[in-house]
This record gives C-alpha cells, sequence and structure tokens, in this order.
C-alpha cells in the first residue's frame, strides 16, 4: 500500500510517501530551526504560520519525487498529538481536506509512534521488544507485545532528556538546539566532574534528569562567582556520561525483566554519538537485536509517521474526517 504522510507537531513541517510501511518513496523536510533560534527555542506563533506557508508545496514535492497522484494512495496519515496544538492543527487540517477531496481514508498517528515505527523503515520489527525512547519533549521506555501495542513501563518524572540537553546547553551560551553541541563538546573532554544519577527506587523504571541539570547549572554559577577557570568539554562530557549511565543501565534492566528479542532507539536524541556507541557496545555479543535509526530518521520527519500509520492501516484503525489535532493525545490508548 502506499501512504502519504504529515508531520507539524513542533518546528518540522514534513510530507512523506510510504511504500508497505517500510519503503521511502519520498520524505521531505522543512526545518525552521533557523527563525527560532534568536528566540532560544521554539515560538509556537512563529511555527503554525511557517507550516501554513510551507505544507503544500512540501506535499506537491513529496508527491512529485515518489512519482505518484492522488489515485495512487491507500491513505492518507497525519500526526494527530502530541505537540504544539496550533502547529498540529495545521497538518491535520491539510490532511483531512486532502482525504475528503480524494475520498481517501485518514489515519490520525502518535507522534512517539512515529519515532518508535521510524525503526521499521531500516529493518524488520520482531516481537516481544522494547523501545528507548528520548527526545525533545520524552523519555520513555516502551514495551511492545506486538504491532501497534504500547506499554509505557518507565517514564521520566520531570525534564526530557532533550529538554535537559536544550536547557544546559542554554547555560553554557550554546545556540538552539543545544543537544548536538553538547554531544560535539563532550567528545572533546573528560568525564571528570562528579555529578548526580538519578535512580530513584531500585525497581523503578522512571527517569529523573532535572536534578542534574540544575547541578551543571549550579557548577556553571558556582565556579564563575569564584572566578574559577570553566572547563565546558569536561563538563558537557560530565553531563553526558551522567545521562547515558543512567538510560543505559535502565534500558538493559528491562530488557532482561521483559525478555525481548529487541531493543530500538527513538526520538530526537537518538542523534546522540555517545548513547549511540554506548547502546553498542552493551548490546554486541548478546541475544538482544538492537536497531538504531540512521540520524535523519531520528529528528521528526514524515517517513516515520507513514510507517507507524501503515500498521493502523492494515489493523483497520481509521479516524473520522473529524479528526482535531490533540496536544495530550495518550500512546498506550493508540
Ligand atoms: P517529542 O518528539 O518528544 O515531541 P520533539 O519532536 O521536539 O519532541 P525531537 O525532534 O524528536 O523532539 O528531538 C529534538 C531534541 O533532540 C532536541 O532537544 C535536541 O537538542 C535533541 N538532540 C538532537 N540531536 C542530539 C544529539 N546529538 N545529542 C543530544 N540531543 C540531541
Ligand atoms: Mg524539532
Ligand atoms: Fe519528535
Amino acid at each position: 500500500e502506499l501512504i502519504l504522510a504529515i508531520e507539524t507537531s513542533c518546528d518540522e513541517t514534513s510530507a512523506a510517501v510510504i511504500k508497505d510501511g517500510k519503503e521511502i518513496l519520498s520524505n521531505i523536510v522543512s526545518s525552521q530551526i533557523e527563525s527560532h533560534k534568536r528566540f532560544g527555542g521554539v515560538v509556537p506563533e512563529i511555527a503554525s504560520r511557517h507550516h501554513v506557508e510551507q505544507i503544500t508545496l512540501i506535499i506537491e514535492e513529496a508527491m512529485s519525487e515518489a512519482e505518484v497522484t492522488f489515485k495512487d494512495l491507500s491513505a492518507i496519515a497525519v500526526t494527530e498529538g502530541p505537540g504544539l496544538v496550533g502547529a498540529l492543527l495545521i497538518g491535520v487540517n491539510a490532511a483531512k481536506a486532502m482525504a475528503f477531496a480524494h475520498n481517501l481514508p485518514l489515519i490520525g498517528v502518535h507522534h512517539i509512534a512515529g519515532h518508535i515505527y521510524a525503526n521499521q523503515l531500516i529493518h524488520k520489527l520482531e516481537f516481544p521488544l522494547l523501545t528507548l525512547v528520548v527526545s525533545g519533549g520524552h523519555t520513555e521506555l516502551v514495551y511492545m507485545e506486538s504491532d501497534g501495542s504500547f506499554e509505557i513501563i518507565g517514564e521520566t518524572r520531570d525534564d526530557a532528556v532533550g529538554e535537559a540537553y536544550d536547557k544546559v546547553a542554554r547555560t553554557i551560551g550554546l545556540p538552539y538546539p543545544g543537544g548536538p553541541h553538547i554531544d560535539k563538546l563532550a567528545h572533546e573532554g573528560e568525564p571528570s566532574y562528579d555529578l548526580p544519577r538519578a535512580w530513584l527506587e531500585p525497581e523503578s523504571f522512571d527517569f529523573s534528569f532535572s536534578g542534574l541539570k540544575s547541578a551543571v547549572i549550579n557548577t556553571l554559577h558556582n565556579q564563575k562567582q569564584r572566578g574559577e577557570e570553566i572547563n565546558t568539554q569536561d563538563l558537557a562530557a560530565s553531563f553526558q556520561a551522567s545521562v547515558i549511565d543512567v538510560l543505559i543501565t535502565k534500558t538493559k534492566k528491562a530488557q532482561e525483566k521483559y525478555n525481548v528479542k529487541q531493543v530500538l532507539l527513538a526520538g530526537g536524541v537518538a542523534a546522540n554519538k555517545g548513547l549511540r556507541a554506548e547502546l553498542k557496545r552493551t548490546f554486541d555479543h548478546t541475544k538482544v537485536e538492537l536497531i538504531i535509526p540512521p540520524l535523519n530518521l531520528c529528528t521528526d520527519n514524515a517517513a516515520m509517521i507513514g510507517a507507524a500509520a501503515s500498521i493502523k492501516y492494515k489493523q483497520g484503525k481509521f479516524s473520522a474526517y473529524d479528526l482535531n489535532g490533540n496536544p495530550g493525545l495518550d500512546l498506550e490508548r493508540e
């Protein structure tokens, strides 16, 4: 089947055409990072305006690059939530209009289901599996018994990993989004700063990153006040080491407890070089299969939405033409 997918949940306007849930015929992504940079983060109103300006062009480009017409399509998919409501609505309304005009089924997709199913574009998924979701708004361990069934076995109690990265980067004075900059700095330093790791209760798969974030920010302030030289490379390396230690230790424990066949990485922070390398080290030479998406499928894109939509298409899970954007959409009810 052929699915046209649309993603506008945050600051990327994207459209893709996906064949049989695994083959990318096109995946056009227009990023707005430059427009938000001077504000140090995504400004919702500006994001919506950009989506309005871009959406038609991006969809036309995706269709023409894939060399398909609306007559060839099986369905139209769109990110229904979570995300910025004004941004979501641009994609949802475009998808609804096209589905209605061309009499095609409409499929609303959870953004995080999309991040997870990005992995299906590079590898066949086998269940049960576990996904470590690390993004700008989410940090979760998601257990899947079968296609389309999501159980969140652990999640952050405060900041998402990406959020912590971006805030630490801002305090150091790095541009938005700070994740990739911290990642780069970390590789130039040594983890010489003693920073906390939030393990929470022994059996818990939950996370907490606000204490670590504050520790980094306090270290910076205190050293500055005392007039001491700050080794930002070492500080970044120490921050990243703490994040990776907690993420991987909990992922490994969850993999053992749930005895899954595959471990997947998903979300924007999946682009992190240190995390990718350490995960490989952890699961290499074990019977668990590790799947890590290529960099262009880690950050927001519509191809991943098309991959997730393909499962809903096969399961007959369609949306009504009065679909609405839902910033609080629940993954477990997907
Ligand atoms: P969500 O998916 O939770 O709705 P989002 O869509 O805004 O949030 P993504 O686009 O999936 O988030 O990811 C963006 C985040 O990934 C940002 O916080 C960014 O700093 C972070 N990020 C990107 N590359 C890296 C990297 N190499 N190391 C660490 N973080 C990174
Ligand atoms: Mg983004
Ligand atoms: Fe995302």
